[in-house]
């Protein structure tokens, strides 16, 4: 388990040729070895190669062979014990009772995974039996299951050194719909990549799969994510970071002679919609609750409530003035990385340039390097319509609120919204009407819409969607958390009156794999 700075290309572990990266403690600024040097582009090749002369192999092992893999991998992550814990701790400025929820978070994903693989219902098994006496004419037999897309390109996130990284969300949903993994990993935490990524090559090994299901690569600048993304044997894209970032590889997944799909999860400002009912009987809870979503992880959650809305009057002033005594005491907290802390001072310096943003309260003092000082900010709706900088993502602890003077601009400031994550209703009783009148607006807007609750802190389940339309992601039609996100690295194949022999087993007659089917329009018990 130490580190080696080595790429992670199948089994072999070699030293990549490019320029080298290290990793930047974030709370003092300070390097850490070892150097990760680049893979260089004949290095992204074969780690594309491999993964392409693994796939037939490996999207055809059966449901309890690929589900014993993903649960190996989680026991392997844990077996790392605290060298894991310490060095991402090192590397991303989170404090360790965050990084072991998140650890038990990336293993617990990776065992939900292995539950559906084994269920098998993922297959969509569909069948529909000849008819050869059907007039005017007979009806094949025709068969559809789903099929793995082939390797996947995941890049890992800044911001979930475990659960959305090496082995987070995007590969454990890709390795269970049968599709091998090649990782680029985030530069913030190399050394937390390369134990991941060795337990995961343990698992390959320890499981009898082709090596080639997973390699994990290292690059400084563009070029590494540009020729994985490019390379022709790479069928699908997980991305979780800008929205530059994220455009910028869609544009080149496009850009290929076969264009393919890139999930990107990019930017999400996370509106708050506070009503009046609930503001007037708990308004100073609701300011409580807030504060303390939006500054959990120094607001660095693609969740984060980045902008509350509500009719202006008395009961939003006490909201907010309940909220500005909270966020005063809020301490300053290490940031991910440096260029992280910078692009958030930017955020809120365009903030306080703008002449109609109203600064209501920052938090502590800062210390030390890289720290996020949380900070709430007023707008009028008026001003919110009127200037597109003021719905930019900050990421990190900043937040608007935007004071309307009726119901009627509430919904205009809903449906001038970009596309998000998530959307939060905070209401009573007396609200509902209300409420019922902006749904249809925030369907069309977000991914998951949720009531007297907050959007930070995602479950990991069946009927969680973390997507949303554009800019939270490039493809409002999955979901990058949750069982469901296997479906992306999926798609149909039909058979037409294949001889049972040669049918894989989910299709077969007898079905030995006792899936559920879609079987001549009804679905079986
Ligand atoms: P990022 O700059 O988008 O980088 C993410 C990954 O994509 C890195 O591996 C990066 O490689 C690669 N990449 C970025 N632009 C690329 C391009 N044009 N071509 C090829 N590869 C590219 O994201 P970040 O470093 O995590 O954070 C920067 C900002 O992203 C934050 O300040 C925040 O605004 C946003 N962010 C949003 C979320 C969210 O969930 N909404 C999460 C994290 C970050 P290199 O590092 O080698 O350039």
């Amino acid at each position: 388990m130490t580190l080696t700075g080595n790429l992670l290309i199948g089994q072999r572990a070699i030293t990549g040729t490019q320029a080298a990266i290290h990793a930047i403690n974030p709370a003092t600024d300070t390097p850490l070895d070892p150097l990760y040097a680049g893979a260089s582009a004949e290095q992204v090749t074969q780690a594309c190669t491999l993964a392409w002369a693994a796939f037939d192999a490996y999207r055809e092992t059966t449901l309890e062979q690929r589900a014993h893999f993903l649960e190996t991998i989680a026991e392997q992550i844990e077996a790392l014990g605290d060298t894991l814990i310490d060095r991402a701790n090192a590397e991303t400025g989170l404090p360790k009772a965050r990084l072991l929820g998140e650890r038990g978070r990336t293993c617990a994903q990776l065992r939900t995974f292995a539950r559906v693989v084994r269920a098998g219902e993922w297959l969509d098994v569909r069948v529909d039996n000849a008819l050869p006496e059907r007039q005017p004419l007979p009806r094949p037999d025709l068969r559809q299951r789903q099929v793995a897309l082939g390797p996947v390109a995941v890049f890992g996130a800044s911001n979930f050194p475990l659960a959305f990284s090496v082995a987070g969300g995007d590969s454990a949903s890709a390795l269970a719909a049968g599709c091998p993994v090649v990782v680029k990993a985030h530069g913030a935490h190399p050394g937390t990549s390369e134990l991941v990524g060795q337990a995961v090559a343990r698992a390959v090994k320890q499981c009898g799969l082709p090596e080639g299901v997973f390699s994990l690569l290292y690059g400084a600048g563009r070029e590494v994510g540009i020729a994985l993304v490019s390379d022709p044997r790479i069928k699908a894209v997980g991305f979780t970071g800008s929205r530059s970032g994220g455009l910028a590889l869609c544009q080149v997944a496009q850009a290929r002679p076969e264009p393919i799909p890139v999930y990107a999860e990019m930017s999400s400002i996370n509106p708050v919609f506070l009503f009046d009912a609930a503001l007037q009987a708990r308004g100073e809870d609701v300011a409580q609750g807030f504060v303390a979503s939006l500054t959990q992880g120094a607001g660095q959650f693609c969740t984060n409530p980045g902008l509350v809305i509500a009719r202006q009057g008395p009961a939003l002033q006490r909201f907010i003035d309940a909220a500005s005594v909270q966020v005063r005491q809020a301490p300053a907290q290490t940031m991910l990385t440096p260029g992280i802390a910078s692009a958030y001072k930017a955020g809120v310096g365009a903030l306080a340039g703008n002449a109609n943003a109203q600064a209501a309260a920052s938090g502590l003092p800062q210390q030390g390097p890289n720290q996020c000082q949380a900070q709430l900010y007023v707008t009028q709706a008026e001003a919110f319509l009127a200037d597109p900088a003021l719905q930019a993502e900050v990421f990190g602890a900043a937040s608007l609120v935007v004071a309307c003077d009726s119901d009627e601009q509430v919904r205009q400031v809903a449906e001038h919204l970009e596309g998000q994550l998530t959307a939060t209703l905070h209401l009573d009783d007396g609200d509902l009407d209300q409420a019922r009148t902006l749904l249809a607006t925030l369907e069309r807007k977000a991914g998951r819409i949720l009531v007297n609750g907050w959007p930070t802190g995602v479950e990991v389940c069946d009927a969680m969607v973390h997507g949303g339309p554009f800019p939270a992601t490039s493809d409002a039609r999955g979901t990058s958390v949750g069982t469901a996100a296997i479906l992306r690295f999926l798609r149909p194949v039909c058979y037409q009156d294949f001889p049972d022999a040669l049918l894989p087993p989910a299709l077969q007659h007898a079905n030995p794999l006792q899936l559920r089917r879609l079987l001549d329009g009804q679905r079986e018990a």
